[in-house]
């Protein structure tokens, strides 16, 4: 079965353009192995590839991706737990240095959480993977701060503070950023600009990466 069209012209300019660029370092890396410094947790939106937000070569970035970037706490259960599976091989086996959870504006999956929350009949998987936010919605409300569709950055980006506290129930990821090897960071990506602000975690804020004061020029 041949690959849509799309990704076999995309190969094609990667083969000619990227690909001559990047050998030696994909030579090197298959002789010895990725070494990543940097685990990105984003989400699965097409908008938002963190490769592209950073400008990433090959080896550059741990990246996982699910819907709405979340992690749930830890739970060691018998049963398969993919989130979970990469935190260990990235803090564990690569002992990247910083884990970026990296939320973003307009995102599909908090949208479901709001609309779909006092829904009778929960599809197969997706409101019960965003039920994860509902102490974090819970919290907003309680703070006079109700919960609209077409609002929902202060949820976006509350979201990504409680994941990075669910990060820390983990035991050996405790461990690291205790010992001040590793750095929990949170991250926020505007669709519609651009931009990209950082959570202050004494604020609780997210504050600008970069001054940008113009937007690059278009077309
Ligand atoms: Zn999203």
């Amino acid at each position: 079965m041949d690959l849509p069209g799309r990704l076999v012209d995309g190969y094609r300019a990667f083969i000619d353009v990227r690909l001559p660029i990047e050998l030696q370092r994909f030579e090197r890396l298959a002789a010895t192995g990725q070494k990543p410094e940097v685990m990105v947790i984003g989400c699965c939106d097409s908008r938002v590839s963190p490769e592209v937000i950073f400008d990433a070569h090959p080896g550059e970035l741990f990246v996982v991706r699910n819907v709405a970037n979340l992690v749930p706490p830890y739970s060691p259960t018998g049963l398969t737990h993919g989130i979970s599976a990469a935190l260990e091989f990235a803090v564990l086996g690569l002992k990247v240095k910083y884990i970026v959870v990296m939320g973003h504006s307009h995102c599909g999956g908090v949208r479901a959480f709001v609309e779909h929350r006092d829904r009778p009949d929960p599809g197969d998987f997706i409101d019960n993977w965003m039920s994860l936010i509902t102490p974090t919605a819970t919290a907003l409300e309680a703070e006079g701060h109700p919960l609209r569709p077409d609002s929902l950055v202060r949820l976006e980006q509350a979201s990504v503070v409680s994941t990075l506290a669910n990060l820390m129930t983990f035991p050996w990821i405790r461990r690291r950023v205790e010992a001040q090897d590793l750095q929990l960071l949170g991250a926020y990506f505007d669709v519609a600009t651009g931009h990209l602000s950082a959570c202050d975690r004494d604020s609780g804020t997210f504050v600008p990466v970069v001054a940008f004061n113009a937007r690059p020029a278009s077309g």
